[in-house]
């Protein structure tokens, strides 16, 4: 895959519709993904802390999220082919879940607000399979959460702890897991808890 390198961030050179296909490809070939998705927040956290930039550089793909990166792209006279974000790249993947049976785990968030999410997706989306969620507010030293989302396979994990946790948690743990698609969120489920 084509990137362009943006302050030492290599973004996948590809669009919102193609990424998708790219990520259900990799889950039907159980492959294990991991998928940053950037904004400029990120790229100027990563210049200012290795261990940041490490951890993201550990990642399968590095998307372009939002306009700024796609501007400084375009600046660097190297053009991406548009923003990929983290909310679009999930909501769409949900859909296909959806008729694809995927196993789904999502992790994150408040109490109430993970339980509401789960709750408006299964209403969205009817025939979907959460196979297991938690709030993200967890002991990370037993870390529980990653012997279950090990054993319950799912096909993918969406991660909503805010920077850098949210990276930290799947860079650590992406060893236990098997296949699946790894990616953090942010917000996302307080977007749709509403
Ligand atoms: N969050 C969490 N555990 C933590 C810290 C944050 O689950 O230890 C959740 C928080 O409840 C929110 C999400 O992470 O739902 C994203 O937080 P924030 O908006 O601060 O992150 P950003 O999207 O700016 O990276």
């Amino acid at each position: 895959m084509r990137t362009v390198t943006i302050m030492n961030v290599p973004f996948i050179h590809i669009n919102q519709e193609s990424f998708v296909k790219l990520l259900v490809e990799r889950i039907e070939e159980k492959e294990k993904t991991f998928v940053v998705t950037a904004n400029p927040e990120i790229v100027m956290k990563a210049n200012e802390e290795p261990d940041f930039m490490q951890l993201i550089q550990q990642a399968t793909y590095i998307t372009a999220d939002g306009i700024g990166i796609v501007k400084a792209a375009k600046l660097l006279n190297d053009p991406l082919p548009g923003r990929v974000t983290g909310y679009d790249t999930m909501m769409q993947l949900l859909k296909i879940a959806n008729e694809k049976q995927y196993r789904v785990y999502l992790l994150g968030a408040k109490r109430e607000t993970i339980e509401k999410t789960v709750a408006k997706l299964h209403h969205q989306f009817p025939n979907i399979q959460i196979v297991g969620y938690h709030d993200g507010y967890f002991d990370w030293e037993n870390n529980m959460i990653a012997k279950e989302v090990a054993a319950l396979k799912p096909d993918m994990t969406f991660v909503a702890l805010g920077v850098p946790k949210q990276e930290k948690w799947i860079a650590e743990n992406y060893h236990h897991f098997t296949h699946g698609l790894f990616m953090g969120i942010g917000g996302s489920f307080d977007v749709i808890a509403g």
